[in-house]
């Protein structure tokens, strides 16, 4: 089965139908990017940048960001990257900063709520993003936005940063793209005032589930109180991802649920043709989806998702194996 996986590294990822998926890398250390080549990625579409955060002792200095985006660039060779700023706070906590005990940490002081109120550590993270990148292209991707203001406010931070490095160094990156991260299901109803000002959208499945089922994502008794492929999810996302197609906001999904082929099917059909996985699961997806007769399986499937059976998760499975998976 390994050997199976090999063998699809240099293949696309297209359905039968021709439709083309691109399959990105979750990475959060540099030596993560050992598998951009051996797993035959297209990119890396979730950079966790936090990571370096949580090894030290202390808060990384502005060199060693810069050295690290430096280094995850080179190694990503022109292939593309999305760096994720800091996603600190909730399960992530620096114990230095992260002082205060929170009730209910998952929806406290976090992601890129705690990094606008942490200003001199977010600039300083976006300052080191903009001079790793010299006259590179940059992507940015702020994580768990709940409101537009948020994300204006993010992008106004990381402008300001842009513009300071430019004038000290005379380097501004080639293209600048910047997204949110769609984690709360507020978000997905404030895509309209989003729309010509977000570069892109990629659904955090981990945390969005979380707060969607209200089933704490850490806590295993009911971590598992929740799936993605249940009709309560798939037509939450299916009217994110219309949205999404109606005001031409380029979406994706990261976050763990892309890992499950069965889970991945159901983005596809969905619409999300940009998935961002764990190293290993890119093999069992690719083969999943050159399998795939997409259009027979989507006129089913979002039948199905109208007229669920009460066992759905088994209905999208047989449908699966009718059309080719
Ligand atoms: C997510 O929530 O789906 C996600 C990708 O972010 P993290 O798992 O790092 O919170
Ligand atoms: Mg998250």
């Amino acid at each position: 089965r390994q050997a199976g996986y090999a063998a699809l590294r240099d293949l696309p990822a297209r359905t039968k139908d021709g439709t083309d998926v691109k399959l990105y890398l979750n990475a959060g250390l540099d030596l993560d990017l050992d598998m951009l080549e051996q797993a035959g990625a297209d990119g890396v579409g979730l950079f966790r940048t936090e990571f370096q955060f949580l090894v030290s002792e202390t808060l990384p200095r502005l060199d060693d960001q810069v050295a690290l985006y430096r280094r995850v660039l080179d190694r990503a060779a022109g292939k593309p990257v999305i760096f994720r700023t800091v996603d600190l706070g909730g399960d992530k906590v620096l114990p230095a900063l992260n002082t205060a005990r929170e009730e209910n940490p998952a929806l406290g002081w976090r992601s890129v709520r705690f990094a606008l109120d942490h200003k001199g550590l977010f600039r300083r993270q976006l300052r080191a993003l903009v001079r790793a990148a010299g006259t590179d292209p940059l992507t940015v991707m702020f994580p768990m936005v709940t409101t537009p203001g948020e994300f204006f406010e993010a992008r106004e931070l990381l402008m300001k940063e842009v513009a300071w490095t430019l004038s000290r160094t005379g380097k501004t990156p080639s293209r600048l793209e910047v997204g949110v991260m769609l984690e709360t299901p507020a978000l997905a109803f404030s895509l309209t005032e989003l729309a010509g000002e977000v570069d892109f959208l990629s659904v955090g499945t981990n945390d969005l589930m979380q707060f969607f089922f209200a089933a704490d994502r850490m806590t295993p008794s009911v971590s598992d109180r929740y799936d993605l492929v249940s009709p309560a999810a798939l037509r939450f996302l299916k009217l994110v991802s219309q949205t999404c197609i109606d005001h031409s906001i380029r979406m994706s999904a990261c976050g763990e649920a892309t890992a499950s082929p069965i889970s991945a099917l159901c983005f596809i059909a969905l619409g999300f043709l940009n998935l961002s996985m764990p190293a290993a699961s890119i093999g069992p997806v690719k083969r999943m989806v050159r399998s795939l007769d997409l259009a027979a399986f989507r006129k089913d499937f979002l039948a199905a998702l109208d007229a669920p059976d009460t066992a759905f998760r088994n209905q999208v499975l047989a449908l699966a194996s009718d059309h080719g998976v």
